[in-house]
């Protein structure tokens, strides 16, 4: 089903988190209301009992990058 990918990287050089824009992460189940391969004829109430109504919790991403953050980058530290 469809969910949030949400990505903070972590920058070991000086320790610096920055959080990128939440991605939608689109799925093709057709047993999601939010899938595009979701029928149309499908609507409430038998979707509220077949399909996915929400969307999940987000993906939590948090890589560790192995330089400055771009912000320490310009300082030229
Ligand atoms: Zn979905
Ligand atoms: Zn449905
Ligand atoms: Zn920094």
């Amino acid at each position: 089903m469809c969910h949030w990918r949400r990505v903070r990287n972590t920058y070991r050089l000086c320790g610096h988190m920055y959080d990128l824009a939440d991605e939608m992460i689109q799925c093709d189940d057709r047993h999601c209301k939010f899938s595009s391969t979701h029928p149309s004829t499908c609507v409430p109430p038998a979707c509220t009992t077949t399909c996915w109504q929400y969307r999940q919790f987000p993906d939590q991403y948090n890589p560790f990058i192995d330089s400055l953050c771009p912000a320490c980058t310009q300082q030229g530290r």
